[in-house]
């Protein structure tokens, strides 16, 4: 027992280390950009009055993330091909499996990437109803929006908004070594669309999100809070009728205007056990009643 502990500390402890670099690097490329080309000027990232509570979800989410990911592989061959032995899951995993693991690892990253985008657009939009809402309001709870946004996920909402779309594709045979590449330009890229940039990317704003798109996202329902639901590709936003981005105009206020909303990690990983399901414009109707 003793020994899985120490396996397990020190598996906690590589997955840190190989976010620490990155989180170094971002941190210095967006406090520069920002400098030149900020959204919203004002407070830096560092100063931003919950800092702490981000900096706590980026390094819990990707330890978090990785352990779901595993033991759904392992439950998913399992139950979907009785596969239950470690040399049964290395062999039918490690490059993948089927007819998807028979291209070349660059076609495999593009039906990965579009897959994934398609899945976690509509589970986005689940997130958003009344029922599972109270999850996704801690992302959405970020009012000073910045890169350091980026991880602020609740646990249930990583899990069946990312995990489970990441374990369908392997499942359905892309190799894992498409993880290795992407893993970390997903992280960059989740960071730029957080980042307080005023870029749009002009032409491009259909191809990719940009921090623009994703900022409006991140604004209150009545703007473009129920809009711009696709991680990278925006023209899925364009096909089911959610596309939002004004032209001349910028986003400038974020969060969910839920006063009973805590500030702290611990009480936001709570949060969703405590309040009663609602949706995002009820929060807001509740908490800014009309003027009698
Ligand atoms: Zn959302
Ligand atoms: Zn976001």
């Amino acid at each position: 027992m003793s020994q899985e502990i120490l396996g397990f500390i020190a598996d906690v402890g590589h997955t840190f280390l190989k976010v620490v670099p990155i989180s170094l690097a971002l941190a210095a490329v967006f406090t520069i950009l920002t400098t030149f080309w900020a959204c919203n000027p004002g407070v830096a990232w560092w100063r931003k009055k919950d800092a702490i509570t981000d900096i706590c979800y980026w390094f819990f989410i990707p330890v978090m993330a990785r352990y779901f990911r595993i033991g759904l592989l392992i439950a998913g061959a399992a139950v979907l091909f009785h596969i239950t032995t470690a040399d049964g899951l290395i062999a039918f995993y490690e490059n993948g499996h089927g007819p998807l693991a028979t291209l070349p690892l660059a076609a495999q990253m593009i039906i990965f990437l579009v897959g994934e985008d398609f899945i976690t657009y509509w589970t986005h939009r689940w997130f958003h109803g009344k029922q599972l809402w109270k999850y996704h309001a801690v992302h959405h709870s970020s009012e000073e929006l910045d890169w350091i946004s980026a991880a602020r996920f609740h646990p249930i909402n990583v899990f069946f908004g990312t995990v489970v779309a990441d374990v369908a594709l392997l499942i359905a045979g892309i190799s894992p070594n498409v993880f290795v590449v992407l893993g970390p330009i997903t992280i960059a890229h989740s960071a730029f669309v957080h980042a307080n940039l005023d870029w749009s990317l002009g032409p491009f704003k259909y191809v990719i999100a940009s921090p623009i798109f994703h900022r409006w996202h991140h604004t209150l329902p009545d703007r473009g809070g129920e809009k711009n639901f696709a991680a990278t590709f925006p023209v899925l936003d364009l096909i089911f009728g959610t596309f939002y981005m004004p032209a001349g105009e910028r986003p400038d206020r974020y969060g969910i205007d839920d006063r009973e909303f805590p500030a702290g990690f611990g009480a936001q990983l709570m949060y969703p056990f405590t309040r009663r399901a609602t949706d995002f414009a009820e929060i807001v109707k509740q908490a800014s009643p009309p003027p009698a």
